[in-house]
């Protein structure tokens, strides 16, 4: 298990459709791992696998207090729809007003090959929506109406991560002991 680098906006895996997965072998449970503690750490409600380079249909969700995955999921929505603040761990520091279905029903697999089917409404049903739209290279910007997406990408011009690659970590081989240079 490792934390992974989260791509974020501009970098085109993110606009790629994803494959979906037919091997339920140990690479792909170690995938669903990396995911849970990448998105515990961020800290997000939704990770999918395209966010940190992987090309599969694989996500995983913190929601109320519950962690969960989805593997090829194929969704169900309700023509109700819901209103609400969204964000995404690839645009930081962005959040807007995002129209999603109020309830879904998603059928996939779980990382061992069993069928899996996942009920959600509220915030769990827009975090399946959102993260099932990573795996077709849909971001949350292209489901905003008209005046939210022109702001939102106004704060993402703006944003300091916008254009620039993502931060790295040096280890200087010379300590500073833990001062900032
Ligand atoms: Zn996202």
């Amino acid at each position: 298990m490792a934390i992974k680098d989260i791509r974020l906006f501009g970098d085109p895996v993110l606009r790629t459709p994803a494959a979906p997965v037919t091997d339920f072998d140990k690479e792909l449970r170690t995938l669903v791992k990396d995911l849970e503690e990448t998105m515990l750490d961020a800290p997000g409600a939704g990770l999918a696998a395209p966010q940190i380079g992987v090309l599969l249909r694989v996500f995983t969700y913190y929601v109320d207090g519950e962690l969960g995955h989805l593997i090829n999921p194929d969704l169900d929505l309700s023509e109700e729809m819901q209103d609400g603040e969204e964000g995404c761990l690839s645009f930081p520091g962005i959040y807007a007003d995002t129209p999603r279905a109020l309830r879904v029903v998603a059928k996939g697999w779980n990382m061992h090959g069993e069928p899996v089917t996942i009920e959600g409404s509220e915030l769990k049903a827009r975090a399946i929506q959102h993260e099932t739209d990573h795996l077709d290279g849909i971001l949350f910007i292209d489901r905003m109406d008209r005046a939210q997406r022109k702001l939102a990408m106004k704060a993402i011009r703006e944003a300091q991560w916008a254009g620039e690659p993502v931060p790295q970590v040096r280890v200087s081989p010379h300590s500073t002991f833990g001062r900032a240079l």
